[in-house]
């Protein structure tokens, strides 16, 4: 059944690279400036199909678009490390204990050590572990990380990884 059009609006579609890669979700409204500028057409892969209505057009918009010009995120940058975007990516949780309070960033290899400012040598870590740990090496104060720090996937192929796993049928 044809959902209210204020419902119509909340739907999402799924974008695809020229390419077709799945990119991202994006709202409805995004999808149809999309198509009605020509920079996306219909994917023909997709199921279901919503009928938008405005005083002058009536366009039907496909679960599924795929974009006709090159892909934009190809300019996507590895983030700098920085408080921020380490926090995030550790969401917002000490990578020892698991606290949220008093986040601190924590050079796992200590840079007195040479340990670098990198994605995989810098963590969320709490006051108290941060101070516990010290200047030394992991396997010196016998405290375990919660997972190894690695840098942030390029946002479309996180997508990508996560929109072909929530196809494959249950029952395999
Ligand atoms: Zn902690």
């Amino acid at each position: 059944m044809q959902p209210q059009q204020s419902q119509l609006l909340q739907q999402q579609v799924v974008v695809f690279s020229k390419n077709y890669l799945p990119l991202a979700r994006i709202n409805i409204k995004r999808a149809i400036v999309l198509l009605v500028t020509g920079q996306a057409e219909s994917l023909a892969y997709s199921g279901q199909q919503w009928e938008v209505r405005s005083p002058s057009v009536v366009l039907q918009v496909p679960e599924h678009i795929r974009l006709t010009v090159s892909n934009p995120e190809r300019h996507w940058k590895l983030p700098p490390v920085s408080r921020r975007e380490i926090f995030r990516r550790d969401q917002h949780r000490c990578q020892y204990c698991g606290s949220h309070q008093h986040l601190t960033l924590d050079h796992v290899i200590p840079r007195s050590k040479g340990g670098t400012h990198s994605w995989d040598n810098v963590v969320a870590a709490c006051e108290r572990c941060n101070s516990r740990k010290g200047d030394r090496l992991l396997h010196e104060t016998g405290m375990l990380l919660k997972a190894k720090p690695k840098a942030p996937m390029h946002p479309a192929i996180a997508f990508a990884e996560q929109f072909w796993k929530a196809q494959q049928p249950i029952d395999t």
